[in-house]
């Protein structure tokens, strides 16, 4: 059975920087948690960062360049919590090897977790596509990737298979 892991505050828990969950109200993933297919993780606070905590963004790029050295992520009190997100990113990719997880279903936007936008290092709200550090090394590791507004997308190949079909276009 694929599992899947899940950032804890799409479950409702009280893990993002304002001490809030963000729950994903969605009939599939009560399912499958169920079927026991879900792995939650927070990779910030694996990184060791607490809750609540200031607002972060990644500043000059993305997360792929986070963990290539060419991007810090700043808190918007202008703390570097670079090491701390790299740390989390590497500890949840190792919990998701561990589990079994083939693929990741993130919330979208995160600094850690976000996987087509982010925002931009300006604290302005402004968004610009790219990956957090978490779904960028995620993704490198061949776990398949998911934003939690693309959840259709992730069914389909969880409860119908298409991407194990062998002529699946
Ligand atoms: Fe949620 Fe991911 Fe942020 Fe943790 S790091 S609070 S799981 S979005």
């Amino acid at each position: 059975m694929d599992r899947i892991l899940i950032s804890a505050c799409l479950l409702g828990r009280p893990v993002r920087y304002d001490g809030a969950g963000k729950r994903l109200d969605d009939p599939r993933l009560e399912r499958w948690q169920a079927e026991g297919r879900l792995v939650p993780v927070c990779p910030e606070l694996m990184g060791d960062l607490s809750v609540p905590r200031p607002a972060a963004e990644i500043v000059g790029g993305s997360g792929a360049d986070v963990l290539a050295g060419r991007a810090r992520v700043v808190t918007v009190t202008g703390e570097d919590v670079t090491a701390a997100f790299v740390a989390g990113a590497e500890a949840a990719l190792e919990y998701a090897r561990r589990s079994g997880c083939v693929y990741a279903l993130l919330i979208d936007r995160s600094p850690s977790c976000g996987s087509l936008s982010i925002y931009d290092g300006s604290f302005s709200g402004r968004r610009l596509e790219g990956a957090g550090v978490t779904a960028a090394l995620l993704a490198a590791h061949g776990i398949g990737v998911f934003a939690d507004h693309d959840i259709d997308r992730l069914a389909k190949i969880v409860d119908v298979g298409l991407l194990r079909e062998p002529d699946a276009g």
